[in-house]
């Protein structure tokens, strides 16, 4: 039988490029959208010719409501779900100064809470089923922090503390938690970055170049996959070597 992954913010970006790669590899993929209905569902049918169930379910992440009402869809339509991919997020570039209350809670409210609200959902059913793969796609900016981007880095840095937490307490039901940690990723979330600024931190990068969504996917894939089964609380760096 298929494994099931749920993957948010899947309509675009890291997360379009982790549910083909899970499609590819057998896995039935729950598309979770916060507004783009077309383009999850057009994703959805895509993923469909790799003989998979696939289905996109709406839900903003920030909301406790609408997250458990996606998965007691998604579990009703697909199966269990046996993998979950936390990718939703958004970023800001702004002076420290500049960042309003409302501003640090949406960040939180979106880049941690929503992996809380997804985990909460899913964890009393892989603890039942004695298995489960969670993946946080964190950032590198979490481990070296990026200026006028507090916010952003510090929500970061907390799910790498969330990832080495949760392992220590799900690891004896057969859970494995770990986070990918991207360096510069060529998708629309760069995409106010002037060309000057992203050639310069393909500059700063070792293997030269701005990195793929699908380089994050693959290591996604890994972390989600039985080759990474004694593998748990880690931060996997994908980002050129940027940080050493
Ligand atoms: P992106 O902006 O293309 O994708 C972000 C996705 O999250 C979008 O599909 C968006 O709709 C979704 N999203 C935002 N708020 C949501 C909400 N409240 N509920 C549900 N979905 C929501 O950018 P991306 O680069 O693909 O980002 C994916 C993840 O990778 C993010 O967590 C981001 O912080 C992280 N990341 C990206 C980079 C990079 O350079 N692009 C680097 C490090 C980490």
């Amino acid at each position: 039988m298929n494994q099931t992954v749920l993957i948010t913010g899947a309509s675009r970006g890291i997360g379009r490029a982790s549910a083909v790669a899970f499609a590819r590899n057998g896995y039935n993929v729950a598309v979770n959208y916060c507004k783009s209905k077309e383009k999850a569902a057009a994703l959805a049918d895509e993923l469909n010719s790799y003989g998979v169930m696939t289905a996109a379910y709406q839900a903003d992440v920030s909301d406790k409501t609408e997250v458990e009402e996606m998965f007691r869809k998604a579990e009703q339509e697909l199966g269990k779900i046996s993998a979950l991919v936390n990718n939703a997020g958004i970023a800001e570039q702004i002076l420290f100064s500049d960042i309003t209350e409302e501003k640090w809670d949406r960040m939180f409210a979106v880049n941690v809470k929503g992996a809380y609200n997804c985990t909460q959902a899913v964890l009393p059913s892989m603890i039942h089923e004695k298995y489960g793969r969670i993946i946080n796609v964190s950032s590198m900016w979490g481990i070296s922090g990026a200026s006028c981007e507090v916010h952003y880095s510090a929500s970061k840095a907390a799910l790498i503390g969330f990832t080495k937490a949760l392992a220590k307490e799900v690891g004896l039901s057969g859970i494995t938690v770990n986070c990918v940690a991207p360096g510069v990723i060529g998708t629309d979330m760069n995409a106010a970055i002037s060309g000057e600024i992203l050639e310069e931190l393909k500059e700063n990068t070792p293997l030269n170049r701005i990195g793929t969504s699908e380089d994050v996917a693959e290591a996604i894939l890994f972390l989600a996959s039985d080759k990474a089964s004694f593998i748990t609380g880690q931060t996997l760096s994908v980002d050129g070597g940027f940080i050493l």
